[in-house]
């Protein structure tokens, strides 16, 4: 008897973990209140399976066509939920709906069921702190596209169990994601914090004249992306020196001088001369009407990238 995931919510990233979740051989139930969005799921589903297949990119064990056969579409809560050992929640990112999307799973799950949100930047506690089961509630923020972007942040409220903390990422890593576990609540969690400061200075370079928009992207697709594709900034530094004590005797005190210096965070104002500049530049490259092809564009460049490291 295969365990039983149910995924709520069927729109881009409740599709992606019903994927992930067959790949790793349990039986997936989807719900969405929308019917329609549960067939389309269903449809699109299939089809992706068929493309990871054919590129040597499917996970697991099991056949497209046998990974297709785990996943069903359920049209009531109720039965979607009934007999999981993990709830992902997987329906749009306002407050107040989570909020009612988790009283909901909580009138009706075991005292076993994780219950796990997709939630890209709100804190469990924000829709959990009144439920019965409470302690069973966590973030698991995953990467778009999560097959070939294998992060997955796991986030509990400050009473979350630690065992279903555990057993959650003992079923990612199952899945084959890369999960990391945040100790405590905070802001934008990990990747969104270390993204948004990039983007911060980047911002600010090319608000205070420093670099043209096409240069500062340049910065990261030639500078510091291919080395983080393989290593992070702590393993970057170890290596940039004799140790990372060696590296802060010779680098600690220039690091802190330079960000001592950044000044006040810029806004990030659409109506500012920079928005319009940086748009202005981008929509030279890759025109509004294009963005869905470079989209595809990009997604391809990560399948090659997952790939390689894959092979690596
Ligand atoms: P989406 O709009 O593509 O899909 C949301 C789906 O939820 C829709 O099909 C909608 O019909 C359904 N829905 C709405 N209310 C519901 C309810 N009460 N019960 C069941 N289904 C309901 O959104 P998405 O991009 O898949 O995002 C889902 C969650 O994942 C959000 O919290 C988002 O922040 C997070 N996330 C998104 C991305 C991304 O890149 N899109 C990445 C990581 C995490």
């Amino acid at each position: 008897m295969r365990d039983k995931v149910a995924v709520v919510g069927s729109g881009l990233i409740g599709r992606q973990w019903a994927m992930l979740f067959a790949s790793g051989g349990y039986s997936v139930s989807v719900f969405d209140i929308e019917p329609k969005q549960i067939a389309d799921a269903l449809e699109g589903i299939h089809v992706q399976l068929k493309k990871l297949e054919d590129g040597g990119m499917l996970r697991g064990t099991l056949s497209a066509e046998e990974q297709f056969s785990l996943i069903t579409g359920s049209s009531s809560l109720i039965e979607c939920v009934k007999d999981a050992v993990h709830v992902q929640e997987c329906i749009p990112e306002v407050l107040e709906l989570k909020r009612k999307i988790f009283k909901q799973l909580d009138d009706i799950v075991s005292d076993k069921t994780v219950l796990a949100s997709s939630s890209s930047c709100i804190v469990p506690s924000l829709f959990s702190e009144d439920l019965k089961h409470k302690s069973q509630v966590l973030v698991a923020h995953p990467i778009n596209p999560p097959f070939y972007v294998p992060l997955v942040e796991l986030v509990p409220a400050p009473y979350t169990k630690p065992e279903l903390v555990t057993q959650t990422k003992e079923v990612m890593t199952k899945l084959g994601q890369a999960p990391v576990v945040l100790k405590k609540e905070v802001d934008g969690f990990a990747l969104n914090r270390v993204q948004y400061a990039i983007l911060a200075e980047c911002w600010r370079l090319i608000q205070d004249g420093v670099l043209s928009v096409e240069d500062i992207d340049t910065v990261m697709t030639c500078g510091l992306a291919p080395r983080y594709a393989f290593m992070g900034p702590m393993e970057t530094i170890h290596l940039n020196a004799e140790g990372v004590v060696n590296y802060c005797e010779r680098y600690g005190q220039g690091i802190y001088n330079v960000v001592q210096s950044f000044g006040p965070t810029p806004t990030i104002d659409p109506s500012s001369e920079t928005a319009e500049k940086v748009q202005e530049a981008l929509c030279k490259k890759i025109p509004l009407d294009k963005l869905q092809e470079r989209r595809q564009w990009r997604d391809q460049r990560l399948m090659a990238l997952a790939k390689l490291k894959k092979e690596l």
